[in-house]
């Protein structure tokens, strides 16, 4: 093997001059290097014929390195090295042929001397049992010429597959992703990945997205009158995202942002349901120049996600600087999730890190059941894949979304019937929920809505005593169909909502904020809003809060269906207990109120019956919607929100009283400690517990009676 020149990729020296020395053994030329520097010199001056590469280095990211070789449409053979296991070998292996590498084949720690030799002998590159990707660059049996793709454009033969994104957790429809074809006249269609890359080097490249754009949002706007579709099923496709690729060729275009603009005005689609999507690589290319164009699209309130995450070179760094609203994780991860535990932890800590961004994370490339529960469990938001649909023509993809939404509905309203909660009398724990809504927003009015098929019924309405409203009127029934809040700052100057009969006439409503509320599946069953009658704006911090509240008005909605003694329910179990304090108190911190956590310690541990009663007292002496339930270890606990010592006191008293009046003896068998955290303190249900413990204990019936 005295003409094959090997390049070596290692980060432990050691090992690097090991299969140097080995190289040199089966009469091969060899250097060898322990970073990607010198490696990425080497690779242009050299030109080796093969490259070893470690995929497990410490210190470098082998992935990566494979990725930027793709980039570079690298011809020499590649040998992956590493001691880990073999499936994540064949794994990586797999995506870099799916990526055009020529993967040779795989040397196995020990290293033998005959492996090597083997593997620079053959010629084959490795069977992979995956079908080379749609892009895969060698597969061409044209060749696209530019004077081709010109005439393509003027002669209208693109065209664009729309393919759905749908939630992960209840498989609802988000959005579409734009996917561009070529109707050859004589080759048939031919797919994006062959004529791309003759449009970016072309110049042709800004036609060809404007082209996508037009034809991607006259579609988008065209569910008006669409077959079978209704009230409902409208509303919703008007609400769909579509998301469009972006060539890094065009981030020099300053004019793209206008031109994109007007015609999204000239549609009559928001801008925040478009989403540009760039790929990784591509944000890498430039990353000044594109920042500013990037913060413009995002300032008119376009979204922009990052494409193919996990294959480029981009840092943590470039992510959180330039304004990504969206994370899409590299279909090659998602594709063999099944069997490489590298490429779960690939997408967990990239879903993971889309979290902490507060980024909305995707996969790509969903081809099975056991994928999505994977994603599922990981908590990605959104899933794009053959499994829920291919690429469809534009026709087809209406059919299909006019089906889907149906389903969507169906389930979304089994899902509300299985709280069932609608009609039911009015709850004090959602009523008081309702109210803290109201105060933390400072605005007059708050409503715990739940969207009916054809009404809004309300739970609980604060400052207003609406009891529902047609499911047409009015704002809840746009935001029940979107996962983030929606905010309406002045209803008279909104398209959609200024003629509204709520806008126009009755409670002549102006502003609105809503954040939805989720049923035991995640499907948005009704929303938590707040309302006024003049234009306002809200905080984030007022949102995030109503976020936080709504969550606990889901549990409440939920709790009302546990089964049980009716007043013994009325204590919370000790891990619910917990964990509802722990939630109460997140919006006291944030609200900034005081917080009073009472706890009862028996003498002798309680008895069922006994519970009941003290169940019965507690719900009776505290306001709605403050905690009780047991802390274990007979003892039983009450957070009073908004509550200091004297509030503590008063609300013991009321409880002694009670207990007095119904002849119980059972107050006397408890102490009672207090501990209380102001507002300007840390809240935190450990301290509040430890604080409790180490204050003063009372007998509960010895306490003087109320004022
Ligand atoms: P992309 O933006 O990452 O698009 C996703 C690609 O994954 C699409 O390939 C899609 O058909 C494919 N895909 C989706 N789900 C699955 C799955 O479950 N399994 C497998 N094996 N593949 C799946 P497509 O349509 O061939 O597009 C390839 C690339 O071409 C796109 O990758 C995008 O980078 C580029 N592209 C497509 N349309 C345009 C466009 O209008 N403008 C620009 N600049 N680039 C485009
Ligand atoms: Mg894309
Ligand atoms: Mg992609």
């Amino acid at each position: 093997m005295s003409d094959a020149r090997v390049l070596i990729l290692d980060d432990d020296e050691m090992v690097a001059t090991a299969l140097h020395a080995m190289s040199q053994g089966v009469g091969a030329q060899a250097r060898a290097t322990t970073e990607p520097e010198s490696f990425f010199a080497a690779l242009e001056s050299w030109q080796p014929t093969h490259i070893l590469l470690d995929l497990n280095m410490p210190n470098l990211d082998g992935m990566q390195v494979m990725a930027e070789l793709a980039n570079r449409e690298v011809e020499a053979g590649i040998i992956v090295v590493s001691g880990v296991g073999r499936r994540v070998i064949d794994a990586a292996a797999r995506t870099a042929a799916a990526r055009g590498l020529r993967v040779v084949g795989v040397l196995d720690k020990p290293f033998l001397l005959e492996d090597l030799e083997q593997l620079l002998d053959s010629d084959a590159a490795l069977s992979v049992p995956l079908a080379p990707a749609a892009g895969a660059k060698r597969a061409a049996t044209f060749t696209v010429t530019v004077a081709e793709l010109a005439r393509a454009l003027e002669r209208d033969e693109l065209f664009i597959a729309y393919q759905p994104k749908v939630e992960c957790r209840t498989r609802a429809l988000a959005g579409f992703e734009a996917l561009v074809r070529w109707q050859h006249p004589e080759h048939g269609v031919v797919m994006p990945d062959r004529f791309i890359p003759v449009a970016e080097e072309s110049g042709l490249i800004d036609a060809l997205t404007m082209r996508v754009v037009d034809l991607g949002l006259a579609w988008l706007a065209g569910w008006h009158g669409a077959d079978g579709i209704d009230a409902n099923a409208l509303r919703a496709a008007n609400q769909l995202t579509l998301s469009i690729n972006v060539s890094p060729r065009s981030l020099g275009n300053a004019a793209l942002v206008e031109e994109i603009e007007a015609r999204c005005t000239a549609h009559d689609i928001a801008p925040a349901r478009i989403i540009l999507e760039l790929t990784e690589t591509a944000t890498m290319a430039d990353p000044v120049a594109s920042l500013d164009l990037l913060t413009r699209l995002r300032a008119k309130g376009f979204l922009l996600a990052i494409d193919d995450f996990g294959t480029g070179f981009s840092s943590m760094v470039q992510l959180v600087r330039l304004p990504f609203s969206e994370i899409k994780v590299d279909k090659s991860f998602v594709m063999t999730s099944g069997t490489s535990l590298e490429s779960r932890k690939v997408i967990r800590s990239v879903v993971e890190l889309g979290r902490s961004l507060s980024l909305t994370t995707t996969a790509e490339g969903v081809e099975d059941e056991g994928v999505l529960a994977l994603l599922r469990e990981l908590g990605c938001d959104l899933a794009q894949g053959y499994l829920e649909s291919r690429p469809l023509p534009a026709e087809a993809a209406r059919e299909w979304t006019v089906r889907h939404l149906r389903d969507d509905e169906a389930r979304r309203l089994a899902a509300l019937r299985d709280l069932g909660v609608l009609d039911s009398p009015p709850t004090p724990h959602i009523n008081r929920l309702a109210r803290l809504a109201s105060d933390s927003c400072d605005m007059p009015m708050a409503l715990v809505c739940l969207v009916d098929s054809e009404r809004q019924w309300f739970k609980a309405a604060c400052g207003c005593t609406f009891v529902e409203f047609p499911r047409d009127q009015g704002f809840c029934a746009h935001t029940v169909l979107r996962e983030t809040a929606m905010v309406v700052p002045d209803a008279a100057r909104d398209a959609r909502f200024r003629d509204d009969p709520l806008v126009v006439g009755g409670p002549r409503l102006r502003f609105y904020a809503g954040v939805p509320l989720h049923g035991r599946d995640g499907s948005r069953v009704g929303v938590l809003c707040v309302l006024d009658v003049k234009p306002r704006e809200l905080a984030r911090t007022q949102i995030d809060t109503m976020i936080e509240i709504a969550r606990q008005v889901e549990r409440e909605l939920a709790a009302q269906r546990e089964p049980g003694d009716a007043d013994r329910r009325r204590l919370l179990a000790h891990d619910a207990l917990e964990d509802r304090m722990r939630a109460a108190l997140t919006v006291c911190r944030r609200i900034r109120v005081d917080t009073a956590l009472v706890v009862l310690e028996a003498v002798a541990p309680p008895s069922p019956a006994d519970l009941a009663v003290l169940g019965r007292l507690l719900a009776g002496g505290v306001r709605g919607a403050d905690l009780a339930g047991e802390l274990g270890a007979g003892r039983l606990g009450v957070l009073l929100l908004g509550s200091d010592a004297a509030g503590a006191a008063a609300v013991l008293q009321r409880l002694a009283a009670q207990a007095a009046h119904e002849q119980s003896a059972l107050l006397d068998a408890f102490d009672v400690r207090v501990a209380v955290s102001l507002a300007r303190e840390p809240l935190d249900l450990g301290l509040l517990l430890r604080a409790a413990a180490a204050s003063q204990a009372t007998r509960l019936g010895a306490l003087p009676p109320p004022a």
